[in-house]
């Protein structure tokens, strides 16, 4: 079943689209079918069970962090993954670069913008994305770099949560035109649009991401 979902999606997704498989509350096993049809990299949203897996899985795996991080919860996550998908304030900003800097290591991660009406979610505002991105460019520029241990590579955003996909539409159309602003401004790498889940990835594809993460597409729904 996981197999032939993920031979399903990958015929679908246009060729630039990297699929994120999130594999949260699933066992190793279920993750070992999606490794054994080809899948590498794989998404997670809490720390303690990534810690968990990363080790049991085969060392090609690709793990990216995609869930809220708190910063005393770094060092489950940080020696496992090439990227943290959902920075998603200030705070932990520097705590990533912190913690990357003393143990060597330079990690991609993308910021998470606030997006739809819940007062629940997580994630910066487009003006804070804005002036991290405006820094990033002056760094690349020559002017010397407070963030060494992360490089920028994009935006990431989790749609409001409704089957009116007109507000999806919204939300998508949002992130991309601010995506697009700041890859105008030429910083290098920062090249990654990360949106679309499982109801709602063909209309991020439409609205430009380049990674999507889908979980019950994939694994089937998740026991809670
Ligand atoms: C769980 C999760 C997904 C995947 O959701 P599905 O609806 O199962 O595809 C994507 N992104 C984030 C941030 C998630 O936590």
């Amino acid at each position: 079943m996981v197999t032939q979902a993920l031979h399903t999606l990958r015929d679908a997704l246009p060729s630039g689209v990297r699929l994120v498989a999130v594999s949260k509350f699933h066992p190793v096993e279920r993750l070992m079918e999606a490794y054994n049809a080809g899948q590498r990299l794989f998404g997670e949203n809490r720390p303690q069970e990534l810690a968990a897996k990363a080790p049991q899985m085969p060392s090609d795996v690709e793990w990216h962090f995609i869930g809220h991080l708190q910063t005393n919860k770094l060092k489950l996550v940080l020696p496992y993954v090439t990227m943290v998908q959902s920075v998603d304030s200030f705070h932990l900003l520097e705590a990533i670069n912190n913690w990357c800097t003393a143990n060597s290591k330079c990690i991609d991660i993308l910021l998470e913008l606030h997006l739809g009406a819940e007062e629940t979610k997580t994630g910066f505002t487009e003006e804070e994305i804005l002036s991290i991105a405006g820094e990033a460019k002056e760094v690349y520029e020559g002017v010397p770099a407070p963030l060494t241990g992360v490089r920028i590579r994009g935006l990431m955003g989790m749609a409001t949560n409704t089957d009116d996909m007109s507000v999806v539409e919204a939300d998508f159309a949002r992130i991309e035109a601010l995506f697009n602003k700041i890859k105008a401004l030429g910083i290098p790498g920062f090249d990654q649009l990360s949106i679309g889940m499982s109801g709602d990835w063909p209309l991020a594809v439409r609205h430009g991401a380049t990674m999507v993460r889908i979980g019950t597409d994939i694994f089937g729904p998740r026991e809670y």
